[in-house]
């Protein structure tokens, strides 16, 4: 194994640490890309990885995300991520999960953690007994979902604008995929504005059903990406923009709530070649880490709005700076990123 410095995804990470608790077993990594702005914060994800290496590199790449994330969404916060080394099994047993509070807790505050693949609410829970480094828990703002759906509509809209050159979502067809916590929160945003809508889940009758709601066509969920629309709205998985996928597009701009969309990062200059607008995952889907960060400053509702109706003004800026100098929106949005956090 090539040392720490020697990692790809490295990237001069401030820190990371690498806790492995005797008594217990439980192994995890911290990452802490940047406290530039604030305390570093990022979720804990707890999973089987298939050796120590994927689990540091899983951490550093996650960790400079939220570095980005965080600064682009303008909060006062910095980026880091933990990840906890699980069995194969994936038991998760209460000593463990004490061992990984108290290593957040020696950190003093420098990461602050949250919830993400493979921990549950309780899990938040038990962790914040033992530290008060943790974020988004129960009664501190709730379900980020509906936050991040804000957004991703209001991104949609600013799409809308810049694409095709309208404020008013009257007919605009969006093709949604994915109408869970996020696709359908902005379904229900986008119908509300008159907005046409297709919908695909692969669960057949959530679609069904919202379709029903709202008035709304539905087609599988393999097709969902060839439909003929103004805008293409991925709120399901991450890595949908492939070479192929991008090739079949007819779409005038792709906006959605999913992370990580580009599957490679080649594709976002695929796009723009294909004329295609995109709205950077990271930008577009901060609502949720917004709403989950307020008690760093104590940020009340009326600010959290502030901060999530910053969203198409920020895109704005991305897609002016793209026209401007020829990048991709996507490499636009690391740009930003990095200045943002003094890089
Ligand atoms: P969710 O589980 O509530 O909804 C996801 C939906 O996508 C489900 O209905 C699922 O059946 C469907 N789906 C899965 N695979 C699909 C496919 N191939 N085609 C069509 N539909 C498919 O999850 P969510 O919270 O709405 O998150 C959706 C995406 O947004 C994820 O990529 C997530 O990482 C990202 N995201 C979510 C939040 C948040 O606040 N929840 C914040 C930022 C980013």
């Amino acid at each position: 194994m090539p040392a720490l410095w020697d990692l790809p995804d490295f990237d001069a990470h401030e820190s990371v640490h690498l806790f492995d608790d005797a008594k217990t077993g439980m192994r995890a990594v911290i990452a802490i890309h940047s406290t530039h702005n604030g305390p570093a914060a990022g979720g804990t994800r707890f999973w089987h990885y298939a050796d120590q290496q994927a689990a540091i590199t899983d951490a550093l790449r996650l960790s400079r995300g939220m570095s980005y994330k965080n600064a682009m969404a303008g909060l006062p916060a910095g980026g880091g991520k933990a990840v906890i080394l699980a069995d194969n099994a994936r038991t998760k047993t209460q000593d463990r999960l004490d061992a990984f509070a108290r290593a957040v807790d020696s950190l003093g505050g420098r990461y602050i953690t949250a919830q993400d693949v493979g921990m549950s609410e309780d899990d938040m829970v038990s962790l914040a007994r033992v530290t008060p480094h943790v974020a988004g828990l129960p009664g501190q703002g709730g379900d980020p979902g509906p936050y991040t759906a804000r957004g991703v509509y209001l991104g949609v809209k600013a799409a809308a604008k810049q694409a095709l050159g309208t404020t008013d979502l009257e007919g605009v067809h969006v093709a949604i995929q994915g109408v869970g916590s996020v696709g359908g929160g902005t379904a229900r945003h986008l119908a509300a504005q008159g907005a046409k809508l297709t919908l695909s889940d692969v669960d057949s009758a959530r679609a069904a059903a919202l379709a029903t709601e709202l008035g709304a066509q539905t087609v599988e969920a393999s097709e969902i990406m060839r439909v003929e629309a103004d805008i293409f709205s991925p709120c399901a998985l991450g890595a949908i923009l492939t070479e192929t996928s991008v090739a079949a597009l007819r779409v005038k701009a792709v906006a959605g709530g999913a992370n990580n969309q580009l599957a490679t990062g080649t594709e976002g200059r695929m796009l723009a070649d294909r004329g295609i607008l995109y709205a950077p995952d990271y930008v577009i889907n901060a609502g949720g880490i917004i709403n989950v960060l307020r008690h760093i400053d104590g940020a009340g509702d009326a600010e959290i709005n502030t901060r999530i109706d910053a969203i198409p003004g920020r895109l704005e800026s991305i897609w002016t700076e793209s026209a401007r100098t020829g990048q991709t929106s996507a490499e636009v949005a690391d740009q930003m990123a990095k200045g943002l956090i003094g890089r």
